[in-house]
């Protein structure tokens, strides 16, 4: 057998298609194959799939996988053909072996589908010489195809997030089905015309927007708007994760001013704030003994409403957790520090959305979960950070889409 019939069959070449050349070069680390087809030969029209001869051709060239360590490419000339039935014309005829408007064949766009979802997109780059940009247009593609196809029409319970695509600048918000545990929509920005376009998405993927019973945010004036504009019959819950994270902003705070009075008691004690007392080894128990005694008295204080808001939500009903929260509240209303006095005027603001997590039983370890999705879906689309590569990488991630149809697909 020739090395041309060998090559067709391994790449699953059929007539009329035929591999005609294989040019193999060490020096450029390259194997081109050519595919033609015979003179004479029809291809079935695209329109009515009568055979139709060529009528004129166009070369192209396609990027395949590599053979070993040797960049492989196919090559052919493809034809438009002029179909016997009038009505029909001159067609463009799709190659078996790539995507209409491609340089890459489907086996090579099937291998960075599967490769994405582990290896940095710049890393794949790098893998098989050819530009990111290249790649991401793959993957946009594939993940476009595969969202068009999905069903929203059971969503219930949703959260919202946002985060910044570059520090400060960008933002992106993104949607999450709360019970498929599952990326639904992301898009630019995080004003309340986010949720406006999350609900578009949703009725063009077969959703309810009064169907959604409750939406779990955090605090965010726009979202607020957006939700109660858009969400008629949702419940606002207010996550934890996020009341706890502003927490800690304000503890942050507090300690870092404090540490400019204290310098030698308190520094690098950041993450010793962050821990909860039962994970602090004995030396950093220690340590916080040193701090009372040394009249670091704000951040110790500071520690304490962060630690007493945490146990609200150990309690076991709303009634308990009411009860909790209301102390809380009493307490850091009378500190003396304004930044815990603000975060208990921010508590009593949004004092029903945060109460009714123990009435909606959102599953709170999927919205904790949900920020390191996204910061999974950040370094993976590390070096080529614009919102809509940042995007795309959420839905591979944590869009739970489905490719396999893509997958299948013969050369
Ligand atoms: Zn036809």
């Amino acid at each position: 057998m020739q090395p041309e019939a060998l090559f067709g069959m391994a790449l699953g070449i059929v007539p009329p298609w035929e591999v005609t050349e294989v040019s193999f070069s060490k020096e450029s680390n390259r194997l081109d194959i050519t595919i033609d087809f015979k003179r004479g030969a029809t291809f079935d029209c695209p329109i009515c799939g009568a055979p139709a001869p060529a009528y004129d051709t166009t070369d192209k060239s396609w990027r395949h996988l590599n053979f070993f360590q040797y960049e492989a490419y196919l090559h052919a000339r493809v034809p438009r053909v002029k179909c016997p039935n009038e009505g029909c014309g001159v067609k463009q005829i799709q190659v078996p072996w790539a995507r209409a408007g491609s340089g890459f064949t489907l086996l090579f766009e099937a291998l960075v589908m599967t490769m994405a979802r582990d290896l940095p997109v710049n890393v794949m780059a790098r893998l098989f010489s050819v530009t990111d940009t290249r790649l991401w247009r793959v993957i946009n593609v594939y993940v476009e195809q595969a969202r068009s196809k999905e069903d929203h029409s059971g969503v219930k319970r949703i959260g919202i997030d946002e985060t910044s695509v570059k520090k400060g600048h960008n933002y992106a918000t993104f949607f999450f089905d709360l019970d498929e545990r599952k990326l639904l929509f992301g898009t630019e920005g995080k004003d309340n015309e986010t949720v406006k376009e999350f609900v578009a998405d949703l009725k063009q993927h077969g959703g309810e927007p009064e169907h959604v019973t409750d939406v779990a945010i955090d605090m965010s004036k726009a979202f607020i708007k957006g939700v109660k504009e858009q969400l008629p019959n949702a419940v606002t819950t207010f996550d934890k994760f996020h009341l706890i994270q502003l927490m800690n902003d304000a503890m942050g705070k507090i300690r870092a001013e404090e540490a400019r009075q204290f310098p030698e008691v308190l520094k690098k004690s950041r993450f010793l704030f962050l821990k909860n007392p039962e994970n602090l080894s004995a030396e950093e128990l220690e340590r916080l003994d040193t701090m009372v005694a040394n009249h670091c008295h704000k951040s110790v204080e500071a520690y304490t409403h962060k630690l007493n808001l945490q146990n609200v939500y150990y309690a076991e009903n709303r009634q308990e957790a009411e009860l909790l929260l209301t102390q809380w509240h009493r307490k850091a209303s009378n500190s003396a520090i304004s930044l815990i006095q603000k975060m208990a005027r921010t508590v009593k603001d949004h004092w029903h959305g945060i109460l009714s997590h123990f009435d909606s039983t959102l599953t709170t370890g999927f919205l904790e979960g949900i920020n390191s999705l996204i910061q999974a879906a950040k370094a993976r689309a590390r070096g080529y950070r614009n919102p809509r590569n940042l995007i795309c990488m959420a839905y591979l991630i944590a869009g739970k889409l489905r490719f396999n149809a893509l997958l299948a697909q013969p050369t």
